[in-house]
């Protein structure tokens, strides 16, 4: 063999060896840069994830999971995870998990401060066999809240319904059993018939209208509109409570005509449910005061009376789903409890704000902020 072919080979392999090394370079970053997206995906995780080697020591958190149980990273990492918590009931699962190594993962609801996680602890496997746990923790404090508040709401719906449904059913019953003979009162139970008709009447619509605002995907077709115009034709409708009630209505509408930017249908629901209760709450001769004026882009209304008031304890839920102040007193006046919640509803769609003010037995103020 020359002496050429001599270097050539050692330059070969020179430059073999070169391209070998280069290889294991980029493979080494490759798997550091693998290990950097790993971490990368972790800590950008929504859930708090650990992860417990099978030595029982805690190999890694997540930033999350250092957040959600107030966990410093450096006092955590390789520590028996025992001393990181001390929620026998995780720690159990851990424990399992690490023991039974199967592939099942547990799920478990628990209670943390105040705070409910989902938690789920898996076997982890790798090329040289068991490598231990990993624990991953949602929190789903808002979720069971929903579930919570939904039930409420399905059990108060249901007792809202039962009631006037049992009174119709009685008196239907009663009737039937000879009442109907009876001259002097078969004209009466119709009539508590018909009114808890109506009352069950109004409960529906006012569901519907809550379950329509809830599920309203679209926007709002908002358009000008005259507020003392719309003012008259809720006064019109509610004449007659007015009058038997003998309640002076003022208006003072500042600068005329006073406009809004309000989807005409839903505004008028809304101040109609507002100068209602108005009403119902009054003491007869009362007044009602309704202003209007501009205020740093907003249109401000509001709407005072002189009736019974609203006790400072309540002031803050009489915008809840039947929430009453007084259910005895509520109920006669025939009110669903739904009328302030729509309200809110309403008024909040369209970008807006309400609030409550009152002095006990002095009467109400509720105040409306629109965006113009
Ligand atoms: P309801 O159908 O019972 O009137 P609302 O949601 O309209 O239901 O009102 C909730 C509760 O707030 C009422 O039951 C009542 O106790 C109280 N409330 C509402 N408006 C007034 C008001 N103008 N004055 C006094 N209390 C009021």
């Amino acid at each position: 063999m020359g002496l050429f072919n001599l270097r050539k080979l050692k330059k070969e392999a020179a430059s073999h060896l070169e391209s070998r090394i280069e290889d294991l370079k980029r493979r080494l970053d490759d798997s550091e840069g693998q290990k950097n997206r790993a971490l990368a995906v972790l800590e950008s995780m929504v859930e708090g994830v650990m992860v417990v080697d099978s030595d029982q020591k805690v190999l890694l958190v997540n930033s999350r999971m250092s957040r959600m149980f107030d966990l410093k990273k450096e006092g955590v990492e390789h520590r028996h995870f025992w001393e990181v918590f001390r929620d026998p009931r995780i720690n159990e699962m851990i424990e399992k998990t690490l023991k039974e190594r199967v592939s099942a993962s547990v799920e478990h609801s628990i209670l943390l401060s105040d705070s409910v996680f989902q938690i789920q602890v898996s076997p982890v496997f790798g090329e040289g066999g068991f490598l231990g746990v990993v624990a991953v923790f949602h929190d789903v404090t808002k979720l069971k809240e929903l579930e919570r508040t939904r039930s409420e709401f399905v059990a108060n719906v249901s007792h809202e319904l039962k009631t006037p449904l049992t009174s119709i059913l009685g008196f239907v019953e009663t009737l039937k059993e000879g009442a109907i003979d009876d001259p002097e009162h078969r004209l009466k139970f119709l009539q508590i018939i018909e009114e808890h008709s109506k009352k069950l009447n109004s409960l529906i619509e006012d569901l519907l209208q809550i379950s329509k605002l809830e599920s309203a995907k679209e926007g709002l077709r908002k358009e000008p509109m005259d507020f003392e115009k719309l003012l008259g034709k809720i006064l019109k409708i509610l004449e007659m409570p007015i009058e038997s009630k003998k309640i002076e209505v003022r208006l003072e509408i500042h600068p005329k005509p006073f406009s809004i930017l309000a989807e005409p249908k839903l505004i008028e629901q809304a101040f109609s449910n507002l100068i209602d209760n108005a009403v119902k709450y009054n003491h007869p001769g009362g007044d009602i005061i309704i202003k209007a004026f501009y205020e740093d882009g907003f249109a401000v209304i509001q709407v005072t009376d002189t009736g019974v008031g609203i006790p400072e304890v309540d002031r803050e839920r009489i915008f809840e789903r039947f929430y009453r102040v007084d259910r005895s007193r509520a109920r006669d006046s025939g009110g669903t409890g739904l009328g302030l919640s729509i309200v809110k509803h309403i008024i909040e769609r369209h970008g807006g704000r309400i609030t409550a003010r009152s002095e006990a037995q002095k009467g109400a103020t509720f105040i409306i902020r629109l965006p113009r």
